[in-house]
């Protein structure tokens, strides 16, 4: 159990299990796009070890950029997405992969396709590291996918609580019991 700020954490998934579902993905991804030179983008500031770790086991020519949204606000979406940096990368005509840490209300990952889809990359897939199946809210495709949990507030492999958490090597949930 840890203690971040006033709430309490419980283990989740720990860090072997994270790193070796990410070189799976990673293996999927060279496989599927053998002979292509993808871009990888990530969302800030929760994908980033998330990113660090999958872009390393990917054995192809990548790109790699960075965008950042923002619609949480402690422990839940707000619902609406806001963009804070935006892409320096010219995207179009190429094999775009979003790298994105979880996929809750879906939200986020709808406004950036949306946005991502004005750039006219020639594909354009999903890869998230976990999914709350019961919080979507969106009709989203995603390609690839790490783990699906239950509908509680995560922390750590980049994910934070209220600025704290992100550098956890495991992940873990929020927990009334103490
Ligand atoms: P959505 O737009 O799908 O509701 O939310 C997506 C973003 O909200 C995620 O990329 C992530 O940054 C944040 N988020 C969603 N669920 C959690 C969670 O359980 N823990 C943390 N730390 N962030 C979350
Ligand atoms: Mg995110
Ligand atoms: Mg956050």
């Amino acid at each position: 159990m840890i203690k971040i700020n006033d709430l309490f954490f419980a283990p989740l998934i720990p860090e072997a299990q994270l790193l070796s579902r990410v070189n799976e993905l990673a293996a999927e991804i060279t496989t599927d796009y053998r002979g292509k030179s993808p871009v990888l983008v990530a969302v800030l500031n929760g994908s980033f070890m998330f990113m660090s770790d999958i872009c390393k086991a990917i054995d192809l020519p990548i790109g790699i950029t960075f965008v950042k949204i923002a619609s949480y606000s402690g422990t839940k979406s707000t619902g609406e997405v806001r963009q804070l940096l935006g892409l320096e990368f010219d995207l179009s005509g190429k094999d775009v992969i979003i790298v994105e840490d979880i996929v809750d209300t879906g939200k986020s990952m709808a406004y950036l396709l949306d946005l991502l889809n004005r750039e006219n990359p020639r594909s354009l897939e999903i890869v998230s590291l976990l999914l709350k199946p019961a919080a979507l809210q969106e009709d989203l495709q995603i390609r690839y996918i790490g783990f699906e949990i239950p509908d509680l507030f995560v922390v750590g492999y980049g994910l934070d609580y209220s600025g704290q958490g992100r550098n956890l090597r495991s992940l873990y949930q929020k927990t009334e019991i103490q």
